[in-house]
């Protein structure tokens, strides 16, 4: 029984290989944060080691352990933390050392070896050129599964001697549906957080579990409400602190983006009467009143500002002139407008 949610495609396949035998010996999984690469994973190194008939079982010892992390033969590899407890940038090549030495020795307890590479993309240049080289001759009884959010950030060297499986969002609907009927989410709170989730089931799931993130959420969109209120001062103010909390931690400010480019889309859904598409769907009166205030081309041109901000910062521009620039473009409102400074 597999549990990743969604991926009939690459469950079938991996399936099929189980049954006739003819796995690869290193799989490349893409697809975006959370849709469930490492549940996948952690499910196709169960079936390579299970004891029943019918693989995975998830009841056995060996699944049982794999699934507590507790198995000599699946090893998870990934960024590690640094003696300041800072996460290293890239995974290095002695990681990958540790790995070679044992690939070389026989499954201790189980039919095989999986080592599963996380954030493969973040593997260093000596990693991977390391890596390779198991990859071109790989020891019997091993499987490899590296994961990455982008397979292009990968040498194609890797890339080639992995077999590609792709894992791409779930629909809204989809994701819905499987939150509601596999993890007992009232449906109204399962529409909510698939959207949210963008279709990706890991975050969904976590957020129903704990909630910090839908609060986290909550705080930034209400601060968003409050920039976009306030005048250029404040907002200036609000670029420096972004700015330099994009110097500690760039996930954290890509996150805020993230919520104000799902905002303004759903503004612009509002605007041309595609309410069943938002993702706010907890905020539509909020989303309906605010629509009032914009046209649709100002609109669109705020969405565009914010995928440009985004992509200045990926691309390493001065991040408090990105910001400053994407607080300028906040459009005027129609009444009552901004204060000015
Ligand atoms: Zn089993």
């Amino acid at each position: 029984m597999w549990q990743v949610i969604g991926q009939t495609r690459a469950v079938s396949l991996l399936q099929h290989s189980l049954e006739s035998g003819t796995l690869a010996h290193a799989y490349l999984f893409v697809g975006p944060e959370h849709v469930g690469k490492m549940t996948l994973a952690i499910n196709l190194a169960q079936a390579l080691n299970c004891e029943a008939a019918e693989r995975p079982c998830l009841t056995c010892p060996s699944c049982r352990k794999i699934a507590a992390g507790g198995h000599a033969d699946v090893q998870v590899i990934g960024l590690t933390r640094n003696e300041d407890e800072t996460e290293a940038k890239l995974i290095h090549i002695e990681q990958i050392k540790e790995i070679q030495h044992s690939a070389n020795l026989p499954p201790f307890e189980g039919h095989r070896k999986v080592f599963i590479i996380e954030t493969a993309e973040l593997l260093s240049s000596d990693a991977a050129n390391r890596l390779l080289k198991t990859l071109e001759e790989p020891p019997d009884n091993v499987t490899f599964i590296l994961l990455t959010v982008n397979d292009r950030l990968l040498p194609t060297t890797v890339v080639s001697r992995c077999q590609r499986l792709e894992l791409p969002p779930l629909s809204i609907n989809t994701a819905a549906s499987a939150l509601a009927d596999n993890c007992g989410i009232e449906p109204e709170r399962a529409r909510l957080l698939a959207g949210l989730s963008h279709g990706c089931p890991g975050w969904a799931i976590t957020a129903s579990n704990n909630d910090t993130l839908l609060q986290q959420r909550n705080k930034g969109l209400d601060q968003q409400l409050e920039i976009i209120n306030a005048d250029y001062e404040e907002r200036f103010a609000y670029a420096a602190q972004l700015a330099a909390r994009f110097s500690q931690n760039r996930g954290a400010v890509y996150e805020i983006l993230d919520l104000w480019l799902d905002y303004w889309r759903d503004l612009m859904l509002v605007k041309l009467g595609c309410y069943d598409m938002i993702t706010n769907i907890d905020r539509k009166d909020e989303l309906v009143e605010l629509a009032t205030s914009y046209r649709l081309d100002q609109i669109k041109a705020f969405i565009d500002t914010i995928g440009s901000a985004a992509l200045q910062l990926r691309q390493n521009v001065n991040a408090r002139l990105a910001l400053e620039v994407l607080m300028l473009d906040i459009p005027l409102k129609k009444e009552g407008g901004v204060k000015y400074g």
